[in-house]
Parts: structure tokens; sequence; C-alpha cells
């Protein structure tokens, strides 16, 4: 621990120095879908108005025209620092106001390059694949509402095309929890082939989607945990992040993804519905 604490000082003064210079700063962030990383430049004006010790942390509170507008949150230690991170619990940040938690290494090699390891109040980033392939995705779940007459809910409800395996028409399927064959009563307003279904599968009843054409329950290990089904490569919810619209959109474009990309996209390409 001796040498941790002079790294974090050395980091912390570098970028002091950087923004006292009115140096440009490059923040690359993750793209949150599919990790592809990003640049963008970072807004000038930014003033350190105050510096904290905190636990393992040293706390940079930066303002921008006399505003609160970020947090630097720098750490060190050697990898996997993850345990650091999973364990801190959220900034309490002003609204509006990033924190992102900067390795205090990475600072020093180059404190014009923010590369946070965790962000905090900010909207999710999307690359441009991501968000075509979320706009494709959405033009197909449309298809299939007007087709089966089941619309597209909001928030939590996440949404996925799944195929019938009774009667082999496409649907739609949904998850609202990361907890499979949820019991508690599911938000209102439930989609109305959400229903509370005995399962011979699972030998008791659950909140289950089940198919508007033939009333066939959806297994969730099947939605959940295979390859083809929809929701096989979302939630990947970090435990310190309680569900919100954010997260939503995060699971929703890798739902997407993956439907268009993936393993249930290219099991199920839209050609195969007009080829012999
Ligand atoms: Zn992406
Ligand atoms: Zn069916």
């Amino acid at each position: 621990m001796s040498g941790g604490k002079s790294v974090i000082d050395r980091a912390a003064e570098r970028a002091r120095r950087a923004l006292a210079a009115g140096e440009e700063i490059l923040l690359i962030l993750r793209c949150a879908g599919c990790g592809a990383e990003r640049e963008r430049r970072v807004r000038p004006g930014l003033r350190v108005v105050e510096e904290r010790a905190e636990g393992a942390f040293r706390t940079l509170l930066l303002e921008r025209e006399g505003r609160p507008a970020v947090r630097l949150k720098i750490f060190s230690g050697r990898q996997p620092v993850e345990s650091l991170l999973l364990e801190h619990e959220p900034e309490r940040a002003p609204a509006g106001v990033s924190v992102l938690y900067l390795h205090a290494r990475e600072l020093l090699e180059d404190p014009r390059r923010w590369r946070p390891h965790r962000v905090e109040g900010m909207r999710p980033l999307f690359c441009a694949s991501c968000r075509e392939a979320f706009r494709a995705f959405r033009r197909q779940a449309e298809e299939v509402s007007r087709r089966t007459g089941v619309p597209l809910p909001g928030f939590p409800y996440r949404y996925g095309i799944a195929r019938c395996w009774k009667c082999g028409e496409e649907i739609l399927a949904f998850a609202w929890t990361d907890e499979g064959w949820p019991k508690a009563e599911p938000p209102s307003p439930r989609p109305r082939t959400v229903q509370w279904r005995f399962s011979r599968t699972i030998g008791s009843s659950y909140w289950a989607n089940t198919c508007p054409f033939c009333g066939a329950i959806q297994g969730d290990w099947f939605l959940h945990h295979e390859p083809d089904g929809p929701f096989f490569a979302a939630f990947q919810r970090e435990p310190w992040e309680k569900d919100d619209p954010w997260r939503w959109l995060e699971d929703m474009v890798r739902i997407a993804r993956w439907r268009i990309e993936g393993g249930a996209g290219r099991r199920f390409p839209p050609e195969a519905d007009v080829s012999p």
C-alpha cells in the first residue's frame, strides 16, 4: 500500500496540471452495447475546485462555468481492480454530474486521455453498428407486433423476437427481471401474452411468456439461456446497478445485436421467411 498513495498523488497532480494548462482532453468510452471503444473530446473549461482523499480513491471535483460538472475518482492497485470498483457504492453526485473512475497509472501515462473503468451519471453511448442493429431490430419487432396484435412495451419490459416451438409463428417475448421463472406479479401494464401458467417442465406455476397464436408456454430456459433464445446476450447489469431506463436501453441494444448478428439472427434470418 505504501507505494500506492504516491502513485495516486502523482496522477492527481498530472491531471490538475493538464486541466490548468487547458490541454485538450479525450474521453475514451466503451459502447454500452458491444464494448467497442470510441473517443470524444471533453468540452473545455473544466477547473478543479476541490480534491479529497476518500478511502481508496482520490476525488477531484471539477466545475465548468461555476457549476459542478465532473468528478474524477482516481484509484490505483494491481489488476484485478474490479473488486474495488464492484464494492464501491455509487457516488452521491448532484444530478448532471458525471463520475469517472480513472486508474492512476493510466492517468500518469497520459493525463489527457481519460479511459474510465466505471462511469456514473452519463447516458449510455452506442457505436454506429449498435445503433443500426437496434433500428433494424425495431423494424422487425414492429412487424411482429402488427401481425400478433401485441403492442411493444416500454421500460421495464425488454422484448425480443422468438419463434414459437409449437406452432412455428414468430412472436414477441418479454423479460422484466433477470430472474428466471418469476413468481412475483409483473409490473403493470403487463403484456397480455405474459400469463400466470402452470409449467409441467418445471412442475410449478410462474409468469410465463405464451404464444398469442396457439397459447403454448415459451420456456424461460430457451428464452434466456439458449444461444437461439432472444435474451441470451441481454441482462449484463452489474451488481451495483439498479434497473433504470438506461439499463433497459443497453439490454435492448444487446438483444437487437444478438438478433441481427448473433445466434438468433443467424438461425432465423429475415430471408428464411420467404425461402421454400
Ligand atoms: Zn457497439
Ligand atoms: Zn404458437
